[in-house]
This record gives structure tokens, sequence and C-alpha cells, in this order.
């Protein structure tokens, strides 16, 4: 799913300071798996900056309304009639929902709640883990299902880099070595001649796959 965490209040605060009223989008899609921009976050965000409001004696009128997908026309059109009555709008869900909502009301400024982060697993409550840069590519039919774009640091596509150590990856001990990892399960698979066929480099910066862990959560002790 598509994961994403909440902007820091003062930014949000910073992007509505001339608007009054204000229609705050939640999505009741991956945002919400992901607990942070579902209709309980949407009610959570709206009453935060009331309060701040009303103590900078600049009060708002914030409403929330959470459609079930952000980046589906069918749901859109639910707020067609809603928005005429607001200066701007709040949008809860990812990049692609903050955009389509853009297109659907281009009179009206769509200011984002959120930092969309990548496509992720569910590790444990409130801990995502990357497994995607959706990098239109897609090798993991020749690397046994694991991703060398996301889960080695330096993305390489034709083996180890002289760093790995006895499974760990060199960038981040705690991190495994992504084609470690890659070798063992094509041994398993008997496929290891996959191991000899070459795909061009690509120019990746050195990253190691990112996680993010929803505030109140924590990733649990080993
Ligand atoms: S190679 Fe990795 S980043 Fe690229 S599409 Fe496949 S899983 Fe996603
Ligand atoms: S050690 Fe790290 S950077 Fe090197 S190949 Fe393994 S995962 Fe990639």
């Amino acid at each position: 799913m598509i994961v994403a965490k909440r902007k820091p209040f003062d930014e949000i605060k910073e992007l509505l300071k001339s608007y009054k009223k204000v229609l705050n989008v939640g999505c009741g899609t991956c945002v919400a798996v992901c607990l942070v921009g579902g209709e309980k976050e949407v009610a959570v965000l709206s009453a935060e900056i009331e309060m701040a409001r009303k103590l900078d004696d600049n009060p708002i009128q914030i409403d929330g309304y959470t459609v079930e997908r952000q980046c589906d026309r069918e749901y859109l059109a639910e707020l067609d009639e809603m928005v005429e009555k607001y200066d701007a709008l709040i949008s809860m869900a990812c990049g692609v929902g903050i955009q389509f909502l853009a297109e659907r009301f281009p009179d009206k400024p769509v200011l984002p709640a959120v930092d969309t982060s990548g496509l992720a697993v569910n590790q444990a409550a409130g801990w995502y883990e990357e497994r995607c840069r959706s990098c239109s590519s897609c090798v993991l039919g020749w690397t046994g299902g694991i991703c060398p774009v996301t889960m080695c640091a330096k993305g390489l596509y034709n083996g180890p880099c002289g760093g790995t150590n006895k499974g760990s990856c060199e960038i981040h001990k705690d991190q495994p070595c992504a084609w470690y990892k890659i070798y063992e399960r094509l041994l398993r698979q008997n496929r290891l001649e996959n191991l000899m066929r070459v795909h061009p480099a690509n120019d990746w910066k050195d990253q190691t796959p990112r996680t993010l862990i929803q505030p109140g959560y924590k990733k649990p002790e080993n």
C-alpha cells in the first residue's frame, strides 16, 4: 500500500493561514490503513487547527469529510456540491489523491497535510517498511521476488558490493544484505543461473529502505 506521514503541524498551519473556511478531505483507503489520513485523523487534525487558530485570535471554520478513495473520480463526485462553500481544501490523501483532488477543483487551493513516503508493507501496528520504489522496470522475476532497488542500499542490479558482510549490509548493520537474501532465495529455488544475467546499471544514489513508524507506535523489541 501507499504509506504517508502527517506533515509538521506548523507547516500545515502556515499553508492555511489566510483561509477562513476550509474543508479537510480524508481518504478511506491506503492512508487510512497506515493511520495517517482516514476519518479519525481528519477529525484530529481539524480539531487541532481549530484550537490553534482560536488561540491565535484568527478563527477558522474547518469541516471534515472522508471519501472512500481520493484517487478515484467516482468518489470525488460526492464533493462537487460541497466544495463551493469553502475557501480552500486540505487533502490528507497520498500525493496521487492530492493531485487528483486539485485537478477536479482547479479554482480552489488544495493544500497537502501529509507527506507520501512510498510503497510499503505493514510489519506491525504503526510500522511500515518500504518494499518498492515504483521503478517501472521490475526485476523481481530474476531476483527471487526480492527488490534490489529498494532493499539494496546501493540499488545494485548485478550482485553484492564489496561491503557485504556475513549477510549484513555495509551501509547499515541492522539491514540484511539484499543480495545475500537474493542468493539464498535463488539457491533454494534452484535458480542460481539468474545471477549470471547482466542488467545494465542505473544511476541510483546511496539509500537504505525507508521505514515509517507512526507517532505513538514503536518498533517491537526483538
Ligand atoms: S524492481 Fe523493485 S522498485 Fe522496481 S518495480 Fe520491482 S519491486 Fe518496485
Ligand atoms: S552490502 Fe548493502 S549495499 Fe552492498 S550489496 Fe548488500 S545490500 Fe547492497
